[in-house]
């Protein structure tokens, strides 16, 4: 655990109490400061309280009185489409809002860092698509080369029950845009921007306000260096206002197609091979259709930034080559749960939006869709180019309809569940097509969280195999 520094003796309200917002409770107490706990939800209290904590109601007038910060989880809105009437509270009576990643930035550093031969250091990966893929992927290629090296964040564990840093330890952590927007504190040593599509548009107010979210991550606290996805405009804009010049090596420049020669730094894949550019010289070269893990296009996006923050570390190309070559992938992100009669399939449950469904359908020649949730806005539009390859969709969900409407002539049928759905698109798959699950939709109409739709498809499959 981290102790929370600098609020000894002091009232923190803490908003949320899930798995990250009793950490933080927990984190405050240990330093010395005294937390208010509250959530919206009454199951969330008795579990609170089931664990030991007094709650006090922080929806009542006046609580904020005496109260110097209040803390709140990501899920619960501070700002669009609405500000929670908690947070609404504390903003009225002028009480600092922040997140444990703000409490984790302020806290982290110690006194016991003097005795250390090598500093700690801390990457930050953010991005639309591809972070936890990004982050687990950094932290898999510190492991395997023998340097401590903890992961927390938006994925594994909540940043402040990391253990105290270790001599020469990375931490890598994984943030998401509801995250960087309301640290009060964001330092890190290394930032990634993977890339930026749109996606939580509600939650920020529109497209500015979501780059402006992920933006400070690069802006806040001034990383030694910045890896930066340059492939859409957002990212271009971002690394050429960092760098004084474009052989500026603080900014690594990534590209998922493109040749980046130019410049200071860069990495980019093209037709399966990663390439290094060190001021006008190519540094290093990697077969990526060799690495089981990182199919796709996508995944190579993923695989150039996780190798361009590695090499910030000091690593060599050939470490970092071999580590890609053992990384497993993760559950629910192009993961192939099972074959029969030449028939594969693939649970990308983690496609919540258009962009990622855009990869999943690009990285199959003969795809049976399974496709539906809680659509965003816009629905699957902007997926009409990336229908080539899909030889019928299987919708499911509230959005079923709607997507229904936007297929074109791409054959399609309601299915509702998932249980029909897997059924009937493994009755009608024929050899070499591959039954993908990659919803281009939230799960929250029907599941709990994506964890549990890809859980529900794989269970389905298995039945049938
Ligand atoms: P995040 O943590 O940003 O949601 P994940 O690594 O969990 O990213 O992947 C989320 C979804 O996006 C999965 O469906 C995955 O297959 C797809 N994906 C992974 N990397 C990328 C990328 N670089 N660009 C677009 N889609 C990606």
């Amino acid at each position: 655990m981290i102790p929370v520094r600098g609020l000894e003796g002091r009232k923190v309200a803490v908003l949320g109490l899930g798995r990250s917002g009793l950490a933080t409770a927990r984190a405050l107490q240990a330093g010395g400061a005294e937390p208010l706990l509250w959530d919206d939800s009454p199951e969330a209290r008795t579990n609170a309280e089931g664990q030991g904590f007094a709650v006090t109601d922080l929806t009542r007038e006046r609580a904020f009185e005496d109260v110097a910060l209040l803390v709140t989880s990501p899920g619960i809105p501070h700002l669009y489409p609405a500000p929670n009437p908690v947070i609404a509270r504390a903003m009225a009576a002028g009480v600092p809002v922040d997140n444990d990643i703000g409490l984790f930035f302020r806290s982290f550093a110690t006194r016991d860092w003097d005795a250390f031969d090598q500093m700690p250091r801390v990457v930050c990966v953010t991005g639309s698509n591809g972070k936890s893929t990004t982050t687990a992927l950094i932290h898999h290629i510190l492991a395997e080369s023998g340097r401590p090296t903890q992961m927390a964040g938006n994925i594994g564990r909540g940043v402040l029950d990391l253990d105290p840093a270790r001599d020469g330890e990375v931490v890598v952590l994984e943030l998401s845009s509801y995250q960087t927007d309301l640290a009060r504190a964001l330092t890190p040593d290394v930032a990634v921007l993977t890339n930026l599509s749109p996606d939580h548009l509600d939650r920020h107010g529109g497209m500015g306000g979501y780059f402006a979210a992920k933006r400070r991550l690069f802006a806040e606290g001034g990383p030694d260096r910045a890896v930066i996805g340059v492939d859409e405009p957002e990212g271009l804009y971002l690394a050429g206002q960092l760098s004084v010049a474009p052989e500026d090596d603080r900014v690594i420049r990534i590209s998922a197609g493109q040749k980046l020669e130019r410049f200071g730094w860069a990495v980019f894949a093209r037709k399966g091979f990663l390439a290094e550019w060190r001021k006008g010289r190519q540094m290093a070269s990697i077969d990526l259709r060799a690495m089981p893990g990182l199919p796709g296009a996508h995944n190579h996006q993923n695989a150039c930034a996780a190798y361009a923050a590695c090499r910030t570390l000091g690593l060599a190309p050939r470490q970092i080559e071999e580590a890609l070559g053992s990384f497993k992938g993760l559950p629910h992100r192009s993961q192939l749960v099972g074959e029969r009669n030449g028939v594969r399939f693939v649970n990308d449950s983690k496609a919540t939006n258009v962009d990622s469904a855009a990869k999943a359908l690009q990285a199959f020649p003969k795809i049976r869709w399974i496709a539906g949730g809680l659509g965003k806005d816009g629905g699957i539009a902007a997926l009409r180019p990336h229908l080539d390859a899909v030889v019928k969709a299987y919708l499911i969900g509230h959005s079923a309809r709607d997507f229904a409407l936007q297929m074109g002539a791409t054959d399609h049928e309601i299915c509702e569940t998932m249980d029909r759905a897997v059924v009937r698109a493994a009755e009608e798959a024929q050899p070499g097509e591959v039954v993908l699950l990659a919803p281009a939709a939230a799960s929250f109409d029907q599941y709990p969280n994506f964890e549990k739709r890809g859980e529900d498809f794989m269970e389905r499959v298995k039945a049938l195999l």
